[in-house]
């Protein structure tokens, strides 16, 4: 099986490989292309070198029921996919493992990255599991579990003064200066590829046939990646419609809900938000993850931070369950999507529960 990179923009193809982050004709981000239909088992994926593969026993994660939750919202039926119950606390690891594996097949010993926090967390412990060095950019004000989580793992923590977008503008000064790959997990599509088997195992589960998703989205990797493991369903035949995706913002940082709506949003305009982990003012891929939730029939929508909070306590006094609250914010958006009529009580809903509550101190 070949597995080529191909533009976004401009469908240019190039041999796969982890260090190339842009498409030389037109500067576009890559996705993977394969030359194999797929076989509605397993998701399609970029590694061969099996021997390579670093994994830490991510995916796979528990689905319950939320009953208490889905009586208090009127709903028949309310799934919880509870990806906070991964090896560093978030899906992020689907993603790394994936990542990871492929850049030790190509010889990688040493990289850079950019995060807020849990991907910094995760790619750091992957790459502690793979032998490598990882300098890892954050913010210096990132919640105090995820930069722990960084050092511990042996990674070289960078903790950058200033917004989100410093920790970025610095690592890319890094890179140019060091000439490391750069294995940035917004950009890289080998990241987005590790979440496609989130689609596989709901398919597979219990909440098989689910008529709704909703998710936290900030760069959308889990948006766009779990598109694209139904997408890939779709077309072995396995299912007929995928789920609809409803992606849920911050009013604080809400470039997707803008985008998807049809009005300006302007990044000048971003405010703090606990919902730290959607907090994107400019998600690389934004025009895929629009079209995931249009493609899908989803909506994209923002909540405030006390709805997001409310719901953080809301889901550990009943549920049992301590997420982010970034997670959170997920719920409060549920909320308005019923309370619109875009979710019906009938129809199903599941709802991946993506991070930790445990990392970040609680806010009220
Ligand atoms: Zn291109």
């Amino acid at each position: 099986m070949q597995i080529l990179l191909e533009c976004v923009n401009c469908s240019h193809r190039v041999p796969a490989t982890v260090s190339r982050l842009h498409c030389e004709s037109c500067g576009g981000l890559f996705n993977l292309a394969y030359d194999s239909p797929p076989g509605g088992k397993q998701p399609r994926s970029p590694l061969t070198d099996l021997a390579r593969n670093v994994s830490l026993g991510e995916g796979n994660t528990p689905v319950i029921n939320l009953t208490r939750t889905a009586k208090y919202l009127g709903l028949r039926q309310l799934w919880a996919k509870l990806e906070f119950i991964s090896p560093t606390g978030s899906f992020k690891d689907r993603g790394s493992a994936v990542l990871i594996s492929a850049a030790l097949s190509e010889g990688v010993t040493e990289f850079i990255e950019d995060s807020s926090g849990n991907a910094g967390a995760s790619l750091s412990a992957y790459a502690a599991a793979a032998g490598m060095k990882a300098h890892v950019f954050a913010p210096a004000n990132a919640a105090s579990g995820k930069l722990d989580q960084i050092r511990i793992f042996g990674a070289e923590l960078h903790a950058i003064e200033g917004p989100r977008q410093a920790a970025t503008d610095d690592a890319e000064r890094f890179v140019n200066e060091r000439g490391l790959p750069y294995l940035s997990h917004n950009l890289s599509p080998y990241f987005s590829e590790g979440m496609k088997a989130l689609a596989y195992e709901v398919n597979a589960g219990p909440a098989s046939g689910v008529r709704h998703i909703v998710l936290p989205v900030g760069n959308g990797s889990l948006l766009i990646g779990g598109k694209a493991g139904y997408d890939e369903l779709i077309a072995a035949g396995v299912i007929s419609e995928s789920p609809r995706l409803h992606a849920v913002q911050s009013e604080a940082v809400q470039p997707l809900a803008a985008a998807v709506n049809g009005y300006t949003w302007d990044a000048s305009d971003a405010a703090p938000t606990v919902a730290s982990g959607i907090a994107v003012s400019f998600p690389p891929r934004l025009k895929q993850s629009v079209a995931a939730v249009k493609e899908s029939g989803g909506t994209a929508l923002t909540v405030s931070d006390d709805a997001a909070l409310e719901w953080q306590r809301r889901l550990a006094r009943d549920e049992g369950i301590f997420c982010e609250a970034t997670s959170a914010a997920a719920f409060a958006g549920l909320e308005k999507l019923i309370a619109s009529g875009t979710i019906h009580p009938d129809e199903t809903v599941l709802m991946p529960i993506t991070g930790s509550g445990l990392k970040e101190p609680v806010q009220s």
